[in-house]
């Protein structure tokens, strides 16, 4: 079929045409980038199309106003999270460990972990490695880091509010598996989409965002991805969703400082 599109958390095809909203944008080296939003009428995904992600210089600009936070601030996912991991211990991977602020939150509070982190950006991984004492950081994409020394060498890998921006979820969570021990579990956060507001809809759109979850979406995600034991929960300091799972999942609302003034042009949104 032409212009077939597959929903990349349940696996249905969608008809060409179920297409919710466009966004334009013009790079300043005069690319465009056109991404439609579809719905998937299964398991309720929205997600952009096609899943491809900006140069890192999108990432370096979007990231420069927060990524570098304080982070001896408290990171607002991380009783959550130690409440989800109750009885886990190991190696633990931070994907998109940004500024090590979770990383830092678990160092200081002697959680039973070995920290490691992931993240694109290497400005932030040096910051950790200098700054916060946590050596095993790597600035690399998600699938380069998971193949090779590292496949199979992690009890628990979290990631908080990364997977809405990821690109193409199904990689990213293969990755995530093949770094997993057998028997590991995933721990992440992603926003719950049915509490965007219109505010939000406009500004969590791709390449920011390629996915709009939710309880329903995240379900089929993991089911299709072969987890089990999966558990999704709502977060008590936003309206949001968790998913855990055991392999396992958190997800939960998180608003980010996001400025597309610096970076192109929202040319057409329709919602
Ligand atoms: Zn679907």
């Amino acid at each position: 079929m032409e212009n077939a599109v597959t929903c990349r958390a349940c696996g249905k095809e969608l008809a060409h045409g179920q297409i919710e909203s466009d966004v334009h944008y013009v790079l300043p080296d005069g690319k465009k980038l056109d991404y439609s939003l579809y719905r998937c009428p299964a398991c309720t995904l929205g997600f952009w199309w096609p899943m491809e992600q900006p140069p890192l210089v999108f990432y370096q600009k979007m990231y420069a106003n927060f990524a570098w936070d304080d982070v001896s601030r408290d990171f607002p996912d991380t009783e959550d999270f130690l409440e989800m991991a109750h009885g886990l211990q190991g190696k633990l991977l931070d994907v998109g460990c940004g500024s090590g602020a979770f990383l830092y939150q678990l160092k200081t509070r002697r959680a039973p972990f070995q920290l490691w982190g992931v993240d694109l950006l290497p400005e932030g991984v040096e910051r950790i490695k200098k700054t916060l004492g946590i050596p095993d950081v790597h600035a690399m994409p998600l699938g380069e880091f998971s193949k090779g020394e590292h496949a199979g060498a992690f009890d628990v890998v979290t990631s908080f509010n990364v997977i809405e921006h990821a690109g193409d979820p199904v990689p990213f969570m293969e990755s995530v598996k093949r770094l997993l021990k057998k028997g590991g579990t995933t721990i992440f956060v992603a926003p719950d989409a049915n509490t965007y507001t219109a505010w939000a809809k406009i500004h969590n759109v791709a390449p920011n965002q390629f996915a709009w979850w939710n309880r329903k979406s995240l379900i089929a995600l993991l089911e299709k991805q072969g987890f089990r034991d999966i558990v999704v929960k709502p977060i008590g300091h936003m309206a949001a969703i968790d998913v855990v799972m055991g392999p396992a999942v958190s997800l939960g609302l998180v608003k980010k400082k996001i400025d597309f003034s610096n970076y192109g042009s929202l040319g057409s949104t329709d919602f």
